[in-house]
């Protein structure tokens, strides 16, 4: 097969490119491994941050400026108006929230009442305070923030609609020929078997933390990639629906809380913030006990008693930074005719595919043929497959 651009990897990086590589006319494949969503995407909590909730600490660093335009940006393509089609993927919160815990809210009302932050975050009146908010004595503020919450896998299932015919099935050991410091083919496997040459202009690897495995297969350092591990924490039959940060002293946030439908009909939260980087030590038991501790103190009028509970490992895959912190923006990176991208953040696709797109010769082969080869399946939600306990 002879393509303008392969691509490996059908992550939020990946899909996004190609969407725009089709959009412009180049003859892009995709190829994975697994399954749509299968690595981070699907376990991405699904908000478009705006940057505000680095700038708790009253910095604006980079990574807020890299994520100033992100909200605008994904709500222009949910309406069908931007580079991206994206009407019909399902948004499940409009505003993602953040609430300061009563000892904390006075300092935290001054902060957003800075000249900075004006128009990027509203306090609510008590009045529409999420039910699971509603304890004045912990909770001293809500705030809405100009984030909104997506349902990835109904963004998931939307790309594999639209690319069907450029989507394939393949990817797990592959090979490829080299040709001075770049690629003259990758190798890959079909499902059914048979092994695929194929020839790109240039090669795109968005895969993830399956990008370790191009740069040992470019001879490059494997410090050139970077992972950093989370234990996120599910809580199954909870009693209402939250989207929320609770922010205290740290510029990190305590708990972030998103909700998801399972199929079950009952609905999941799924938390992140710095319980899941203190998780990533953890096993999921010791990680439940003081996840029932920490919603014990920061909300103790919330009963929890009936719910199940569960923990996800699985580790951001990102490109390395010289002093090995979490980058800011996306990061690629070229060895001849190959790119290694890296979106760091789901919020951030769009911003990778900008940058990779320049990065790349105009279209040259005209369609890509569509042989019968399959295209890989979704992946379940995590929520469908967790052990619950
Ligand atoms: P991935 O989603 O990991 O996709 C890589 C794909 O490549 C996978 O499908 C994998 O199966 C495939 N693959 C691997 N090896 C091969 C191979 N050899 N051949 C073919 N295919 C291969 N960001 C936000 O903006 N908002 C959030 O709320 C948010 N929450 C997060 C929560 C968690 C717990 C985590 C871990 C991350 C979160 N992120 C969030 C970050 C975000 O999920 C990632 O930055 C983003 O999904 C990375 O996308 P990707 O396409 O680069 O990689």
């Amino acid at each position: 097969m002879r393509l303008d651009v392969a691509i490996l990897g059908g992550g939020i990086a990946g899909l996004w490119l190609l969407e725009r590589l089709r959009a412009q006319g180049h003859a892009a494949m995709l190829f994975e491994a697994d399954a749509l969503g299968a690595g981070q995407t699907l376990a991405s909590q699904g908000i478009i941050h705006g940057g505000l909730k680095y700038a708790i600490d009253l910095k604006i660093g980079q990574d807020a400026d890299a994520l100033a335009d992100m909200p605008s940006r994904w709500r222009a393509c949910l309406a069908g108006k931007g580079d991206v089609d994206l009407a019909g993927v399902r948004v499940n919160a409009q505003h993602h929230l953040f609430w300061a815990r009563r000892s904390l809210a006075s300092r935290i009302t001054g902060f957003f009442g800075s000249k900075l932050l004006r128009g990027r975050v509203d306090a609510l009146p008590e009045t529409a305070w999420p039910q699971a908010l509603r304890d004045p004595e912990q909770v001293g503020a809500v705030y809405q923030l100009d984030e909104i919450v997506l349902d990835v896998p109904s963004l998931l299932a939307h790309f594999a609609a639209r690319l069907a015919p450029w989507i394939k099935q393949g990817g797990v050991d592959f090979r490829i020929e080299r040709n001075g410091d770049g690629i003259a083919a990758l190798l890959l496997r079909d499902p059914m078997g048979q092994e695929r040459r194929i020839e790109a202009a240039r090669y795109v690897f968005a895969a993830g933390a399956g990008n370790e495995q191009a740069l040992a297969m470019l001879e490059q350092p494997a410090s050139r990639a970077q992972r950093r591990p989370l234990r996120m924490l599910l809580i199954e039959d909870v009693p209402s629906p939250l989207y929320a940060h609770c922010f205290d002293t740290s510029d990190k946030p305590r708990v972030t809380v998103t909700t998801h439908q399972a199929a079950s009909g009952k609905l999941v939260w799924y938390v992140g913030g710095q319980i899941a980087e203190t998780g990533a030590m953890q096993d999921d038991a010791a990680l439940i006990a003081s996840a029932k501790r920490e919603f014990a103190t920061l909300l103790p009028r919330l009963d929890l008693s009936a719910c199940r509970f569960a923990g996800w490992h699985v580790d951001r895959a990102e490109g390395a930074t010289p002093d090995g912190r979490k980058p800011d923006a996306p990061v690629i990176q070229a060895h001849g005719n190959a790119l290694l991208a890296w979106p760091t953040k789901l919020a951030l696709a769009p911003s990778l595919a900008d940058q990779v797109l320049p990065m790349l010769p105009p279209p040259a082969i005209g369609n890509a043929a569509d042989d019968g080869w399959p295209a890989p399946a979704i992946a379940q939600p995590i929520w469908e497959r967790a052990a619950w306990r």
